[in-house]
């Protein structure tokens, strides 16, 4: 069934902007605590590719949090047993999950996971609004925003204008409603990603289920076989690098692509697909104000990891599940944004500790 495209009403109890991971696991959550009235605002329609996929074993707890372990694992996305890595030399090293209680983690397919969460939240009740993008919004008289938004894919956009008692920023890197608060990023290192996508073209390609990892004299390569049979190599560096060496431009990306030689085989018996190199900005972050009277910030547009931890997903569904605790008046606003800067601090200290 597809997900609604015109409002069926001006006033919600809670809105939530953006669709993703963080996004559906609060309305989710809300939804089972009893509260009604919720309003997705999604910019997509659950069709685009989408990066980042790869998520740890321990995401079987937070679907089981969420009520929906069962349904995920029907949903045929690809196990993961853990990650190879050429880190600084030839020397292949292992961080498998053979030893983990809870098993394998996966490679997802992220657009259709992302469809998945969403519609588990639409068959709960709650309203998910595709092709709708928070453009402005004010705090209304009385309590509560006024949201202003565009409707309908770009060619053929209108306006709406909604009241919401709770406002949720779920909308990723943008944190576009924390923003229009007030709300700054205190930025950690600027990264980018340049994705390309390749058909295994040999049926006889014997498919990794780990994730490939190897630093190279500028950056580090990613890899990974994803369940719609393709697949996925990223490089990561700063933007400087991407710039002056031209990493955008296919025969570069290859030429980077042929000094990693652990990477460069995975290209054998494939086929580029369509869309050449994909470039995606992944910022680490932590807002400075993560919350305010009746509303507050989840997942990526709270705080943001560097992809290489995969915590970006994990985090993203744990955030939505405690906002749903906080709105619903089971847990403390301060304890909630306390947590996050917390875990951010944290990951700040373990990724120095990594890489410097
Ligand atoms: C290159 C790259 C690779 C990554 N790899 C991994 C990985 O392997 N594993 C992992 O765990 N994490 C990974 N991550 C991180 C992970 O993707 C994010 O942490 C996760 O998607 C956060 O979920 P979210 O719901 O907070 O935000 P998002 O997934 O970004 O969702 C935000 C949603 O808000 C919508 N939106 C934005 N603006 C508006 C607006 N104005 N109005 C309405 N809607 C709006 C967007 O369309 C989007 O659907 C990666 C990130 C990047 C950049």
């Amino acid at each position: 069934m597809p997900f609604d495209t015109e409002l069926s009403q001006e006033r919600y109890r809670v809105a939530i902007i953006g669709g993703g991971p963080a996004g559906s696991a609060c309305a989710l959550a809300l939804a089972k605590r009893g509260v009604s009235d919720i309003l997705i605002i999604e910019a997509g329609d659950y069709t685009q590719f989408r990066i980042g996929e790869s998520i740890p074993p321990e995401s079987l707890r937070v679907f089981q949090a969420l009520g929906m372990d069962q349904a995920f694992l029907q949903e045929g996305h690809a196990p993961c047993y853990g990650s190879c890595s050429y880190w600084g030399s030839n020397k292949r090293g292992y961080n498998d999950t053979l030893m983990n209680p809870l098993g394998h983690g996966w490679h997802l397919d992220r657009c259709k996971f992302n469809r998945f969460l969403a519609t588990q939240a639409r068959d709960r009740g709650v309203y998910v609004l595709t092709h709708a993008r928070l453009k402005g919004s004010a705090p209304a008289t009385g309590s509560g925003f006024v949201l202003h938004l565009a409707l309908g894919a770009q060619a053929s956009q209108s306006s709406a204008r909604i009241h919401a008692d709770f406002v949720v920023d779920a909308s990723g890197t943008r944190a576009v409603f924390a923003r229009q608060r007030g709300s700054r990023k205190q930025s950690g290192l600027p990264l980018v990603c340049l994705a390309a996508r390749f058909a295994i073209i040999d049926p006889e390609n014997q498919r990794s289920s780990l994730t490939h990892l190897e630093a190279v004299e500028h950056g580090w390569w990613y890899g990974a076989y994803l369940p719609d049979d393709c697949l996925l190599l990223a490089f990561y560096s700063d933007a400087a690098t991407v710039k002056a060496r031209r990493l955008h431009q296919p025969e570069h990306w290859m030429g980077q692509l042929a000094n990693a030689v652990n990477s460069a085989r995975f290209i054998h018996h494939t086929e580029p697909l369509a869309g050449g190199i994909l470039s995606f900005s992944a910022p680490s972050y932590c807002l400075d104000q993560l919350c305010g009277s009746n509303w507050l910030a989840i997942g990526d547009a709270a705080s943001a990891y560097d992809p290489i931890t995969s915590q970006g997903i994990i985090k993203a569904l744990a955030n939505g599940l405690s906002a749903a605790h906080v709105i619903s008046g089971q847990a403390d606003m301060h304890l909630f944004t306390q947590t996050i800067e917390d875990m951010y601090r944290h990951y700040v200290v373990f990724t120095d500790f990594l890489f410097y």
